[in-house]
């Protein structure tokens, strides 16, 4: 409950047979409703359009997930507008009742997590562990932000005032405004659902306009938000083409913060269209932006090597290399080189590829855009670099690309230095450890890292010197969890928001100082 510390959301054993089975019914009835109807939630109105996102399932391309309507510019103002009026009402509402929601939601989504994740598995070809921890990172957000908010909320909690003799001085948390909230494809409930609450439960009032791969399990958290009793117009949903709805509410004088996950180019471009002031713009709109990643991992002669090989190719491949913590590089010292990579070879082929849905270890990437651009790198891979494992398309209905790894790669190489965000892993050779963090610091890039050593004191230099948000010593570099590892990338990666910390709230909020005179 509510009064209990947060905690995390435990992840399912699918060895357990009987895990195993539930998550096959809630597939089996996730497939038995595909192929519907979706429309945008505006306010209480439920509006259907001509124009439709079609969405599919990645791993097998005929079969239709639903048809999602499609904003264009003149819905995308009504929302504005809805947003806009409601916000006079929802930043009224006292802080520990607009937490309540959050609760609640995170309480049923617990319940049914099966279907949150079978939708998932479908609609973005995760496999069930994959799937599981996008559902519990949902979770985990909604219980975490609504403590957060009554943290936020108690007066003076966050930073106790200097006392002055004859006044009262509070310092309290005030909403901004409308936000724009774009979430990214790769984490379509987590990310989806925890920039959308944390905005929400804040007192601000949301446009919220998914990515348009994974448009359905954003709805499935949209109605969760009805069935809580959430008051309509606080959280409007509003899929449809980023440049066009996208660069609208971007742009909108009455947008007052954009709350962005995706990929750099978008990033920056909204950075860029957001700096610009409209007519009857008031204010610089707040601009959370969190891009992508070519994290890697560092491994000195001292490392349990076989830890490490097992680190590297669980961080590359975890959802098909596909996440922005992904370890799509890994710069291992002289010494120990042949043996690291022959290990992560070995480890690499044996991964199997396959249907999600029957919980294959390597599913499809995402769509035609992706497949073709990794496929694009693969080849560029094979002027940069020694192929030792797969290297090209992997048999099924769908966007199947074999788990693919160079070696002998330089630095500056392409594959070593754009995210290419499919199962690519470059290798490289450094002639020690100090050589290998160097060449892991040479990125625009920042957002993970991981160091393997035995050395203690390499160790602590590795610690300062590694320059990232989000740096692990002896473990993959993948798996954040919300509260242990807030989350949030250096330099290109973006405004290092830290998801999941005690600073987040504070982005979708301004302090405000009072003075009494007594
Ligand atoms: P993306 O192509 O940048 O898209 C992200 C979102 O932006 C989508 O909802 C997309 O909508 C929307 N969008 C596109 N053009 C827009 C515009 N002009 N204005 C406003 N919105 C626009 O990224 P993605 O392919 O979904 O996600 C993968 C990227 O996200 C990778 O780079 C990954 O590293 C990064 N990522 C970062 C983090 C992190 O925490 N740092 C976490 C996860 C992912 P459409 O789908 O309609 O184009």
């Amino acid at each position: 409950t509510q009064n209990e510390a947060f905690r995390n959301e435990p992840f399912v054993n699918f060895a357990l047979e009987e895990n195993k089975r539930a998550m096959e019914a809630a597939i089996a009835k996730v497939k038995a409703g595909l192929g519907r109807d979706y429309p945008l939630h505006i306010g209480a109105e439920k509006i259907v359009t001509e124009a439709k996102i079609k969405s599919i399932n990645p791993g097998n391309v005929d079969e239709v997930i639903g048809y999602v309507s499609k904003a264009d510019q003149t819905l995308a103002e009504q929302a504005m507008q809805t947003a806009l009026a409601t916000f006079e009402t929802w930043k009224k509402v006292p802080a520990a009742e607009r937490a309540e929601y959050l609760f609640k939601a995170a309480a049923i989504m617990r319940e049914r997590k099966h279907e949150f994740s079978a939708m998932m598995v479908l609609e973005a070809g995760k496999n069930y562990a994959e799937a599981d921890a996008d559902t519990a990172e949902a979770i985990d957000f909604m219980e975490f932000y609504a403590r957060e908010m009554l943290r936020l909320a108690a007066t003076n909690e966050r930073q106790p005032l200097t006392p002055v003799a004859g006044e009262d001085n509070k310092l309290t948390y005030i909403p901004l405004g409308v936000g724009i909230v774009i979430p990214p494809w790769n984490f379509p409930l987590a990310i989806c659902v925890g920039m959308s609450t944390a905005a929400i439960v804040s007192g601000n009032t949301v446009l919220l306009k998914p990515a348009s791969t994974t448009p359905v399990i954003a709805h499935m958290f949209v109605e969760l938000m009805e069935e809580v009793g959430l008051p309509a117009g606080v959280l409007n949903f509003v899929p449809g083409s980023g440049a066009e709805v996208g660069d609208y509410l971007t742009t909108h004088p009455k947008t007052r913060f954009i709350s962005f996950t995706g990929s750099k180019e978008i990033g920056l471009r909204i950075s860029r269209l957001a700096a610009d002031t409209a007519p009857g713009q008031i204010w610089i709109k707040r601009l959370v932006a969190e891009m992508g990643g070519k994290d890697g991992i560092v491994v000195d002669e001292t490392a349990d090597l076989d830890a490490a090989a097992q680190a590297i190719v669980a961080s590359a491949f975890g959802f098909q290399g596909q996440k922005c913590s992904a370890g799509s590089r890994a710069f291992i010292v002289e010494s120990v080189y042949d043996e690291v990579v022959e290990k992560v070879a070995e480890l690499t082929k044996k991964i199997p590829s396959g249907l999600p849905e029957q919980n294959y270890a390597a599913g499809p990437v995402i769509d035609q855009g992706s497949y073709d651009k990794i496929l694009g790198y693969i080849e560029i891979g094979k002027s940069e670099g020694r192929l030792i494992a797969g290297g090209g398309k992997a048999e099924g209905n769908g966007y199947y690309i074999q788990p693919t790894v160079f070696a002998d790669v330089d630095g500056k190489a392409r594959i070593m230095q754009e995210e290419i965000f499919g199962p690519v892993l470059a290798l490289g050779k450094a002639k020690d450890w100090r050589e290998a963090i160097d060449l892991y610091n040479d990125t625009e890039f920042g957002l993970t890292g991981a160091f393997f050593s035995k050395d203690e004191s390499r160790i602590e230099e590795a610690l300062q010197t590694m320059h990232c948000g989000n740096l692990y010593i002896n473990r993959k570099c993948t798996g954040a969890l919300v509260g242990a590892h807030p989350f949030g990338g250096f330099n290109m990666s973006g405004t290092d928001s830290k998801a999941g910390g005690y600073d987040y709230l504070l982005l979708f909020t301004q302090a405000k100082m009072t003075s009494r005179k007594l």
